[in-house]
């Protein structure tokens, strides 16, 4: 596991005039096992901000650094952090062992260690008796659960959530919801949740960054947020319906 900071982080898309500026210049510094969630309207730039922590966008200026390591130039495969995605895919033909597998066959694991890295992780997510099940014959939220499984076998330093709720109807997502917080208790992986819901960040953030336009208007815990908003933009976003 690892800290997160970053320094002065900005983006822009685009090159010269028609250059558009969507991350101004950002500042956070994320404690080892912290969870924390990005919180803001549609379009302030929170999916940017994740992928750059990933790798999956450059860096205009600014760094990023994970533990003592600034990753700056650091290919996403390199970085040892894990993306759950909005819209996760499982391989159809292969098993959901397999599925867990995959991406540590293909780093050379041995089959033992591999064994012990699926089974530890199926433990967790209550996925042991599904091992050979084909994605087919098993349910949303158990889908769900493998997808997660993917990301945990890996032992990344950071997790990265990208919305992973929002295209779950309102039961799994509940579920959902709890699974993370449970993996989150369980392996105290320092993960960085990005949603435009404010309930949603206000049960799952131990601290939340409340963005606008490109850039951080607070940065405390839900009671902090909540109780004492930075802004008249935090008052009114967090009181205002999801
Ligand atoms: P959020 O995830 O908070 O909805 P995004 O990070 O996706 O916001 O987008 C922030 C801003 O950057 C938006 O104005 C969006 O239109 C713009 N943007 C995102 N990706 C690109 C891109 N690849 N090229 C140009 N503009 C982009
Ligand atoms: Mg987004």
């Amino acid at each position: 596991m690892a800290t997160l900071a970053l320094n002065q982080v900005k983006k822009s898309y685009g090159i010269g005039p028609g250059a558009l500026q969507v991350i101004h210049g950002v500042d956070a510094q994320i404690a080892d096992g912290e969870f924390v969630v990005i919180v803001g309207p549609s379009g302030c730039g929170k999916s940017t901000l994740l992928r750059m922590v990933a790798g999956l966008e450059s860096i205009t200026s600014g760094t990023i650094q994970i533990g003592e390591r600034v990753v700056n130039n650091v290919q996403p495969a390199e970085r040892d952090i894990a993306m759950v995605f909005q819209n996760y895919a499982l391989y159809p033909h292969m098993s959901v062992f397999d599925n867990m597998a995959y991406g540590l066959r293909i780093r050379g694991l041995t089959a033992p260690q591999i064994r012990a890295r699926v089974d530890a992780a199926a433990r967790i997510l209550e996925l042991a008796p599904l091992l050979e099940r084909k994605p087919s014959q098993l349910s949303g939220g158990q889908r769900q659960r493998v997808a997660m499984g993917r990301a945990i076998v890996r032992q990344p330093q950071a997790f990265l959530f990208d919305e992973p709720l929002s295209n779950l109807d309102a039961k799994l997502r509940a579920q959902t919801r709890l699974e993370i917080q449970k993996l989150h208790r369980e392996l105290g992986i320092t993960s960085l949740f990005v949603t435009h819901d404010q309930v949603e960040a206000m049960t799952l953030a131990q601290r939340m960054l409340v963005m606008n336009a490109g850039r951080v208007e607070q940065f405390g815990t839900p009671e902090e947020v909540y109780e004492r908003p930075a802004s008249l933009f935090v008052a009114g976003f967090m009181g205002a319906p999801p």
